[in-house]
């Protein structure tokens, strides 16, 4: 499974925390993320990360694209609710293009854990069966 992560600046910590904590499940997947989430999850966890660009610079809309092509099977983005910056990435986009192939998402760490443990269980193997030909 190809898996996206984004996290705002605030955020991002929780990020790395939560890939520490599921860096067995992760560890079996291909994982991208915008550049500083990226690096960060890296450098903790010693997973294979690809980078791209910081969210800043459009990295979100390189991962935007690749959903746009139904290349990504879950997406984990946490987001700022309250304080986020304007040059961080727009969610709407994002979530739209998720809702547009049936991608799962989450955008906080409570539905990030549901979605790792139904990943762990195979539960969103229907990915591989609805789109055999991603990447
Ligand atoms: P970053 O992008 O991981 O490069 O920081 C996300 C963001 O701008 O919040």
């Amino acid at each position: 499974m190809n898996i996206a992560l984004i996290a705002h600046d605030t955020k991002k910590e929780l990020m790395v925390q939560f890939c520490i904590a599921y860096c067995g499940v992760l560890s079996k997947h291909n994982l991208c993320a915008t550049g500083t989430t990226g690096k960060m999850v890296a450098e903790a966890t010693g997973l294979n990360v690809q980078r791209y660009l910081s969210g800043s610079q459009g990295g979100d809309q390189q991962i935007a694209a690749r959903i746009s092509c139904n290349e990504i099977d879950l997406l984990l983005f946490f987001r700022d609710p309250i304080s986020v910056k304007p040059h961080e990435p727009n969610d709407m986009n994002l979530l739209r293009l998720c809702d547009v192939h049936n991608i799962p998402v989450a955008t906080n760490i409570a539905t990030a854990e549901a979605l790792i443990h139904a990943l762990e269980r195979g539960d969103l193997d229907w990915r591989d069966i609805v789109n055999p030909t991603k990447i």
